[in-house]
């Protein structure tokens, strides 16, 4: 994902292990769910020192910050462009490499230099199908 030397950020043990956890997931984890995984290794590890250790890495375009999820931001170390699909139930973000040829027209374009775009699919993952099914 990152070479550290290249942050340009002190590297304290709580930001290396918030590196470390973050390298090669595909979870797309929230900032609380970063602190719930690390604050039994690393017990000052706070909330704060997570959020403020996204915000910078987000600045300097090392992570992702996915609004699909209403409720959290959610996190994803993959900067490639790529789309995502969540379960509504679970709230489980799985990624989409579909390409999609969305191309605007000019009206909508409006002039704008469009840089990108990120589709964000809603579903029902198997699991929580099968948990509803069960219920019925
Ligand atoms: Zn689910
Ligand atoms: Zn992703």
């Amino acid at each position: 994902m990152m070479k550290y030397k290249e942050i340009g950020f002190k590297l304290t043990p709580q930001r290396l292990a918030i590196l470390d956890y973050l390298e090669g997931n595909t979870a797309h984890p929230s900032a609380e769910e970063i602190d719930r995984a690390l604050s039994e290794k690393f017990p000052t590890m706070s909330l704060a020192t997570v959020y403020n250790t996204l915000e910078t890495l987000r600045q300097k375009g090392l992570v992702q910050e996915l609004s699909i999820d209403p409720d959290k931001k959610r996190f994803d170390p993959n900067i490639r462009p790529h789309n995502h699909l969540m379960c509504i139930d679970c709230r489980r973000i799985i990624d989409v490499h579909t390409n999609f040829d969305l191309s605007l027209n000019d009206r909508d374009k409006a002039n704008f230099i469009v840089l990108g775009h990120h589709v964000e699919f809603y579903g029902r993952c198997p699991e929580c199908r099968k948990a509803a099914e069960g219920r019925a």
